[in-house]
């Protein structure tokens, strides 16, 4: 079976490594064929595709959109589409552009229960401005030694209901499935099994997703237990989702899984690459 990593980070986004540290270790792991995932950017594709050239391996281009659907923050992820397309472009420049503001938000709140400098702290961890995130926030954290791991910091500080969370405007599913698909491209819903949703508001994102042009689902991930497979390879097969699979690696350290070291699909479900 090909060795397939469709979802993984570099220092466009929130990654450690940078676009071309990723290529070279989805290589060396044995990956053939890859798409670098980043938020709401494009920047490491290029790179990122000459180092897969040059590797043999092949490569698709990605991203991973930041949305919000019920209420709470979804992944959207979009592959194998054309980065020039103007439309796709413009869209997730209108997601980055709320990102700096919504840092200097977290900053004041994290300010108010008595971690000030976390702004400037977040942002020394950003290589990218522009795609400040809450990852870079818990590295500070971590750093100033507030909480000894970044999963300490995202569970303490920084989600729904935790002091340095705030509320933000995504995209909309909608969007980003015309943006993904409007350029060429194949939509997934990333790592569905970590949203915090019910049954019923599942079937609810699942049901809209296709009735929009959504294709593939995420089945396989870094971020997935067996039952999350399990639960989601049936819901593939009732909806007729592809299905997609992919580390979701953002660094040694950091990740449980590393590129290309993850579980083959579940039989009886269509690879999402298949429609590449
Ligand atoms: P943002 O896009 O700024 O809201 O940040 C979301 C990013 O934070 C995700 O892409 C993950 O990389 C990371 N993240 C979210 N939840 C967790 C968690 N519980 N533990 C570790 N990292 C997380
Ligand atoms: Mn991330
Ligand atoms: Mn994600
Ligand atoms: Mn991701």
């Amino acid at each position: 079976m090909l060795n397939v990593d469709l979802h993984c980070h570099s220092k466009a986004s929130d990654g450690l490594l940078s676009a071309d540290e990723v290529a070279r270790r989805a290589a060396a792991n044995g990956v053939e064929l890859l798409a670098l995932t980043d938020h709401d950017n494009l920047d490491g594709l290029t790179t990122a595709r000459a180092v897969a050239d040059e590797a043999g391996m092949q490569f698709v281009n990605g991203v991973e959109i930041s949305i919000e659907w019920g209420g709470l923050q979804v992944h959207i992820l979009g592959l194998n589409f054309d980065a020039a397309d103007v439309r796709l472009n413009a869209g997730l420049e209108s997601i980055r552009s709320g990102r700096v503001d919504r840092a200097q938000r977290m900053a004041d709140e994290l300010e108010k229960i008595g971690i000030p400098g976390c702004f400037d702290g977040a942002m020394r961890h950003a290589e990218n401005p522009h795609l400040i995130s809450r990852a870079h926030f818990a590295r500070y954290l971590v750093e100033i030694g507030v909480c000894k791991d970044v999963r300490s910091v995202f569970e303490s500080y920084i989600v729904p209901g935790r002091p340095g969370y705030v509320d933000h405007r995504w995209a909309t599913l909608e969007e980003s499935v015309n943006w993904i698909v409007g350029a060429g491209g194949i939509a997934a819903v990333a790592h569905p099994g970590r949203y915090k949703f019910s049954k019923v508001e599942m079937r609810g994102l699942l049901e809209d997703f296709k009735g929009l042009g959504g294709q593939a689902v995420e089945i396989v991930s870094g971020s997935h237990s067996a039952e999350n497979v399990t639960v989601f390879s049936r819901y593939a097969r009732e909806y007729g989702f592809m299905a997609s699979c992919g580390s979701d690696f953002h660094g040694p350290g950091e990740s449980y899984i590393d590129l290309g070291k993850l579980a083959p699909l579940p039989a009886g479900l269509t690879p999402v690459w298949e429609a590449f």
